[in-house]
């Protein structure tokens, strides 16, 4: 296996198990060895992602060996997973004056998790899913991070997490210190109002408009959900700015004069009621109450979601995109 070492003479190079090998921990548990440090990975045996942790040539321990062994732990599964994990498999076998690195800071802000007085407690986020974690730093760029420092026992925690986002790959990118209150507000209400729940279901009524007005579902579809990578993209890369740069005067002008009939009052006053219900702990109430329930409306309207009458469409359509691949990814646009 190959390793690269850091470009920083001496920063803290914990012994670090990661707990979860999802999206998140296999991203991190990679880039993290890669980076220099030793990383063990700790898995229930017979989970779902054993094999896979095993195939990248992790060695895999329960949860409570992996921590154990470690003075920094990852704790990388499900946040609703995380508090009884913590209580039965984490905090009894942590050594003491360890510390303890969450991805993001639900459970501690909302007091899930109440960490031992002896721990060093931080949070290093990654601004993007697990696979483009990875994807960035396998061709030599990173995802921007978050950080936060909860519990400081050591005097180096803030150095620690700093370790951890640099081994990502982050501080190739850029590395912002933040608050576990300001990182948990945010990263809800941003996937709430604007990147998940917003974003869906602003593509999920502007397509149903169109076919419900006798539109062909494909030509809505184009219009309403292909082409808005084409639009993230030019967001992505140069702000707003960018995008009139690159769409027609009739865009322009419908953008602007049209977005604020969608994106009016009450859409404001609804974002308002999004934050309220995060700041004030209602959602998150909610959605231990759901999971600790079997999640029976979760799982309801996800189905509705799968079931959505445009993803038929756009499965079709997709079908001929010969740059998709068949498990998702984009292929290169040219050969290399
Ligand atoms: P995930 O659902 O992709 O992966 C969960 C992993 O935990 C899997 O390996 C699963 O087998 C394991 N697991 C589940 N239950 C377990 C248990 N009881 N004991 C041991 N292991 C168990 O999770 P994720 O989306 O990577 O989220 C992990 C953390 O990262 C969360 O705190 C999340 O909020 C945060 N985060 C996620 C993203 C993202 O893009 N998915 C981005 C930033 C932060
Ligand atoms: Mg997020
Ligand atoms: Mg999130
Ligand atoms: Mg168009
Ligand atoms: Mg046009």
């Amino acid at each position: 296996m190959t390793q690269s070492h850091a470009k920083t003479p001496n920063p803290p190079r914990p012994r670090i198990a990661v707990v979860g090998y999802g999206s998140q921990g296999r991203a991190h548990a990679l880039n993290l060895r890669e980076s220099g440090f030793e990383v063990t990975v700790g898995l229930r045996p017979g989970g779902p992602t054993e094999a896979k942790a095993q195939a990248d040539g992790f060695t895999v321990k329960t949860p409570a060996e992996a921590v154990a062994g470690a003075e920094l732990v990852a704790v990388l599964t499900p946040d609703m997973v995380q508090p009884r994990l913590y209580r039965e498999a984490i905090e009894p076998y942590l050594a003491k004056g360890a510390c303890l690195l969450f991805a993001h800071g639900f459970n501690v802000h909302y007091g899930q998790i109440a960490p031992r007085a002896d721990l060093d407690v931080v949070l290093v986020a990654p601004k993007g899913p697990g696979a483009l974690v990875r994807r960035e730093f396998e061709i030599g760029r990173g995802v921007p991070c978050v950080y936060a420092v909860q519990q400081d026992t050591s005097g180096r925690a803030e150095q620690l997490a700093l370790a951890y986002a640099a081994g990502l790959g982050g501080a190739r990118a850029n590395v912002i210190k933040t608050t576990f209150k300001e990182e948990t507000e945010t990263d809800l209400f941003g996937e709430q109002a604007v990147l998940c729940g917003g974003a869906t279901k602003l593509v999920q009524a502007g397509w149903e408009t169109l076919v419900e007005a006798g539109y062909q579902p494909e030509v809505a579809y184009y219009e309403c959900l292909h082409e808005l990578k084409l639009i993230v993209d030019l967001l992505y890369e140069g702000g707003i700015t960018r995008m009139h740069e690159f769409i027609s005067e009739t865009a322009q002008y419908g953008d602007l004069t049209r977005g604020p009939y969608v994106i009016d009052a009450h859409a404001r006053a609804q974002m308002k009621k999004i934050l309220a219900e995060i700041q004030d702990g209602t959602f998150a109430r909610q959605w231990i109450a759901e999971y600790a329930a079997g999640n029976p409306n979760y799982k309801a309207l996800k189905q509705a979601d799968l079931d959505h009458p445009i993803e038929a469409t756009g499965r079709k359509l997709r079908a001929a995109m010969s740059w998709i691949g068949a498990d998702g990814n984009v292929q290169p646009a040219r050969p290399a």
